[in-house]
């Protein structure tokens, strides 16, 4: 079994590093990608552990692009992991714009009458504080009583306290993760505002060159469709769960909603030899 897309706790799953090494072992998973959002620090603590156990571990990353004013999710790949330099370098400045606006965030939030406080959301969130984190924080204190109704009520982008982030554009990430030596594909395409099929030639000119086809959130026709672009647009294809844990605690490691995932055994050869 072949799972190319899972968070942990150094972003906004709730496995630490080695408990997701664990789980993949648990459940059958052979090939494990990690897609952590701006950071591969979860990466980096689960490598030696994934080694040493005889698991094959997928350098990945999940960047927050902006494409015709909407955020769009953009994974990376990096089937060698050498000549990361400037890469990392790069999502250095994300993280930084990332906690620039958590902090702009904690001030909306109080504004708004939210007895919130910065420690209280990093002793959830660790070293890559999201959104997520400041929702559990509203949960917890009975402001609200779901992460729906926390996105909903504050922090979804229509929402009242929302503040921007400097996300970089569609294009940018991509010429980034290329530049790196990586593969950049669209991530859970479903969640697009946009008739996918039409933004194709516009992404594909920018450099994308794979496409998340399999994921928690697909219906089987709408993987077929998925399949179906990227045959027409020759495009890679990958897929995985987005397995976060106890936060989204339908979504299985390896075989997603309710079994509704398969990734293809040969994915990963397939992105090797291109
Ligand atoms: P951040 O990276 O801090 O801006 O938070 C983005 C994360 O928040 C995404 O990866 C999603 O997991 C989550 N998210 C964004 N919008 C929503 C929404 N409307 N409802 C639920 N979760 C959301
Ligand atoms: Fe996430
Ligand atoms: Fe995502
Ligand atoms: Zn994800």
């Amino acid at each position: 079994m072949i799972d190319l897309h899972s968070h942990t706790t150094a972003s906004d799953g709730t496995y630490l590093p080695p408990q997701l090494v664990d789980e993949a072992l648990r459940t059958g998973v052979r090939i494990l990608g990690i897609t952590d959002h701006d950071t591969f620090s979860g990466y980096d603590q689960a490598l030696p552990l994934a080694r040493q156990a005889g698991l094959e571990l997928v350098c990945g990353i999940e960047l927050s692009t902006k494409l015709h004013g909407h955020s769009v999710h953009l994974l990376g790949y990096f089937l060698s992991a050498d000549g990361l330099g400037n890469f990392r370098t790069w999502i250095g400045e994300l993280q930084a714009s990332r906690r620039e606006r958590n902090l702009r965030l904690i001030a909306r939030l109080r504004e708004l009458g939210l007895e919130i406080t910065l420690e209280e959301v990093q002793a959830r969130g660790g070293e890559m504080m999201g959104r997520p984190h400041f929702a559990q924080v509203l949960i917890e204190k009975g402001y609200v009583r779901s992460l729906q109704q926390a996105f909903d009520e504050y922090l979804d982008e229509s929402a009242k306290g929302y503040v921007t982030r400097r996300e970089p554009q569609f294009a940018e990430a991509v010429k980034h993760i290329r530049d790196a030596g990586g593969i950049a594909s669209l991530a859970h395409p479903v969640r697009i505002r946009e008739d996918v099929a039409e933004i194709l030639p516009e992404l594909r000119a920018a450099g994308l060159n794979a496409i998340e086809v399999y994921h928690s959130d697909h219906s089987p026709s709408q993987s077929a469709l998925y399949l179906k672009l990227a045959e027409q647009h020759g495009l890679l294809i990958t897929g995985g769960s987005d397995f976060h844990g106890a936060v989204k605690p339908e979504i299985h490691l390896g075989t997603g909603r309710g079994g509704n995932l398969k990734v293809p055994d040969d994915l990963v050869d397939r992105l090797r030899a291109a």
